[in-house]
């Protein structure tokens, strides 16, 4: 087998993959990654040692919270440790932690949503602002959920007065679940929990009668690494009943993966009808990776309380070094106090060839992540700065961006 070394990639159509074969591709993405500064995945963990583990068939069907039988080929105890543990990260009371792991934060909010449906009888409406990840429309969707999408304010962060007048709309007795994004997409923006608590508060919405899921794909474990009283309040203790992140964002684990950690006071218990594993299955999936929890782990613990604080240290003074650059040469450059996303007018699309950044409502953003060294985005601004200058600059967007006034209606089932 041989790969093509430039244009689409591709292997040839006869014989076995080949040693030399593999390294073509290797390279080929390694290559690439030298221009990969638009996607939050981390490139500094190493994940070499736990290839030995790359030979075993680990498939984690079922819970990690219930016994397991015989079957010796999961690491269903190592995923609940992992749950354990982000639970304490965010501050969840340990005896009343649970949770699995994901294929990423898709599956996650997924998993929330469905709790909740699950808890309120279908009775209940879906908030979320206009810049969460699409995957929240996608999932109300399936799930036959309304959702309202709640304006997002100029920052990107959700409208809590807008989120109360639209919840004080809905039907008596219907229960409400908000999707706080804790780190939006484009401007990793992070919705405040406890001010949708009062926005909640003021729309006359009993406690009991309320969900509020935090998002935190991206931004979770380095927030929650800053001192709770300068940031914003997203986690548990700040009163979410359930958080997700994802594993191949600020973990930088290779493959995609996540978790979800929830309350167990508000989780109602599905049918516990035991499957052909002995245990009964509290999970959406079937099968489920018996590495990535593995992984995960080998990354919280790698790094350690001290190199997750210290990694996004390093990031945020790399993305504030970043605008300082660009704002020097007078590109309106920005970013959130505690962001590693660093915001600016939309490169050219000459530009976006060499450097796929993501681009929406006329800007465009670079995320500054843990193994990315600094020398990659200040390649990137020069390269920015010289387009800006031998081609007029980049137009300023008109908006400010994820601002989107109509409401969507109710997605109808
Ligand atoms: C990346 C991201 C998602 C989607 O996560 P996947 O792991 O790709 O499914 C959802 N929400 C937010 C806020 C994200 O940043």
């Amino acid at each position: 087998m041989a790969v093509t070394t430039d244009g689409p990639l591709t292997v040839t159509a006869d014989g076995p993959l080949t040693l030399a074969g593999v390294r073509d591709l290797h390279r080929r993405w390694l290559d690439g990654a030298a221009f990969d500064i638009g996607y939050p995945n981390a490139a500094d963990f190493d994940p070499s040692m736990l290839l030995r583990l790359f030979d075993v068939t680990l498939n984690n069907v079922g819970h990690p919270f219930t016994p397991t039988s015989g079957f010796s080929g999961h690491s269903l105890p190592l995923e609940q440790q992992l749950i354990r543990e982000l639970g304490a990260t965010f501050r969840c009371p340990p005896d009343l932690v649970t949770g699995f792991v994901t294929s990423g934060s898709t599956e996650a909010v997924r998993a929330a949503l469905l709790a909740a449906r699950r808890r309120f009888r279908r009775r209940l409406i879906v908030y979320a602002s206009t810049a969460a990840h699409t995957c929240v429309a996608k999932l109300a969707e399936e799930l036959c959920l309304p959702l309202r999408q709640v304006p997002a304010r100029a920052d990107g962060t959700m409208d809590t007065t807008a989120l109360a007048e639209l919840v004080q709309q809905r039907r008596r007795g219907v229960a409400v679940l908000v999707v706080a994004t804790i780190g939006t997409t484009m401007l990793e923006a992070v919705d405040d929990v406890p001010a949708i608590h009062t926005a909640l508060d003021a729309a006359g919405v009993p406690a009991k009668s309320r969900w509020v899921h935090a998002d935190a794909a991206l931004a979770g474990i380095p927030l929650a690494m800053a001192d709770p009283a300068g940031r914003p309040g997203f986690d548990i203790g700040d009163g979410a009943d359930s958080i997700n992140i994802s594993g191949h964002k600020y973990l930088g684990v290779p493959t995609p993966c996540g978790a979800i950690v929830l309350r167990t006071d508000r989780c109602t218990p599905p049918d516990l009808t035991p499957t052909y594993t002995g245990a009964p299955d509290l999970t959406p999936a079937g099968s489920r990776s018996g590495h990535t929890p593995v992984l995960m782990l080998a990354a919280l613990r790698g790094f350690g309380t001290d190199g997750l604080r210290s990694r996004a240290e390093t990031c945020r003074s790399h993305a504030a070094t970043l605008v300082e650059l660009l704002t020097a040469a007078d590109v309106p450059a920005w970013r959130h106090q505690d962001a590693f996303t660093v915001v600016f007018p939309a490169p050219s699309d000459r530009l976006r060839a060499r450097w796929p950044l993501p681009v929406q409502d006329g800007w465009g953003h670079v995320i500054c992540m843990p193994g990315k060294p600094f020398t990659r985005y200040e390649r990137f601004a020069a390269e920015y700065l010289a387009d800006r200058r031998d081609h007029g600059g980049h137009p300023l967007p008109g908006r400010p961006p994820a601002v989107a006034a109509d409401l969507e209606d109710a997605i109808a089932c």
